[in-house]
């Protein structure tokens, strides 16, 4: 299993290059690499896209709790995808968490640019190194395309290709929007001065690692890794897949029904056995939070 997993995160180094040998510039001059590919893996690129625009006339005391800053156009379907959400015990205590926090913002709009997926940025944080605010940024076809199971496992669960049932698009986008709140949750816990030096240094190993023959024993990056806390890879998994654990508390509240429940826990697993093993702790204490008939295969 080590080695299958040392192989994909070859690939997903490797997908990283791309941008490096497209045709396109001069000969033997490499185009210039995409800032949000050196920032972070493609596949994780994919869903998630570029950070949040920070937001037009953001003042320091924005007053904390819930922004919605909503087209009218959209208005709709929004409103769908948070009653979904908040339909279940998950939604409902972490939308109260934060709509009753007046010492944090959370502001959630929605994005053109990326349709399908989803982002949280613009962490900002006070002097005594508490987040007090972040945008969570939503697609405005939130309720389409399923994130690849690599970085997401939870969210692809949601695929069922296997069953006859259809999960809902709502569903979906509130499983993404829970995803979302995962992020903001882990980000509330971390170190801001570690995230932010991770933030900073990251593009700069994966810069290192494109050009110099993708050695990851070079002494620059072994010394970059070690301030990061590891690979920008690990860093990075660790992150998607603390979104993944909230996203899988959302459909753990969300399908009580056995069958259906089983199908989805099941698909997840073989995922997370597949691509995270080594993170399967976290979602275990998941599974085991709920009553033992409901473990659908985990234990
Ligand atoms: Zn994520």
């Amino acid at each position: 299993m080590r080695s299958l997993r040392i192989a994909v995160m070859i690939a997903l180094l490797a997908s990283l290059s791309f941008s490096f040998s497209r045709s396109g510039g001069a000969v033997g001059q490499p185009e210039p690499l995409d800032p949000l590919e050196l920032a972070c893996p493609s596949l994780i690129a994919a869903y998630h896209g570029a950070e949040p625009l920070p937001a037009t006339m953001v003042p320091d005391d924005q007053g904390g709790g819930i922004k919605e800053d909503i087209p009218d156009k959209y208005a709709g379907r929004y409103r769908e995808w948070k009653k979904e959400f908040l339909s279940t015990d998950a939604g409902r205590s972490q939308w109260a968490y934060y709509q009753d926090n007046r010492h944090f913002t959370l502001t959630i709009q929605l994005s053109h640019d990326n349709a399908e997926g989803a982002t949280t940025g613009n962490y900002k944080w006070n002097e005594a190194g508490q987040l007090v605010a972040a945008t969570i940024a939503l697609g405005f076809h939130l309720d389409q395309g399923y994130p690849n199971p690599i970085y997401f496992p939870v969210m692809n669960s949601l695929l069922l290709t296997e069953s006859p049932n259809r999960i809902a698009g709502i569903t979906l986008a509130a499983t993404k929007l829970a995803h979302e709140f995962g992020h903001v949750n882990r980000t509330a816990k971390v170190d801001p001065k570690q995230y932010q030096l991770q933030s900073q240094l990251m593009p700069q190993y994966n810069r290192i690692f494109l050009s110099n023959g993708r050695n990851a024993s070079d002494p620059r990056l072994l010394e970059l890794a070690r301030q990061l806390g590891g690979t920008p890879v690990e860093i990075w998994e660790d992150r998607e897949y603390w979104g993944e654990a909230n996203a899988m508390v959302y459909l753990g509240d969300r399908f009580t029904e056995d069958s259906l429940r089983c199908s989805l826990f099941s698909r997840m697993r073989q995922s997370i056995d597949l691509y995270a093993k080594s993170y399967e702790e976290r979602f275990l204490a998941i599974v085991q939070s709920t009553p033992a008939h409901r473990f659908c295969g985990w234990q």
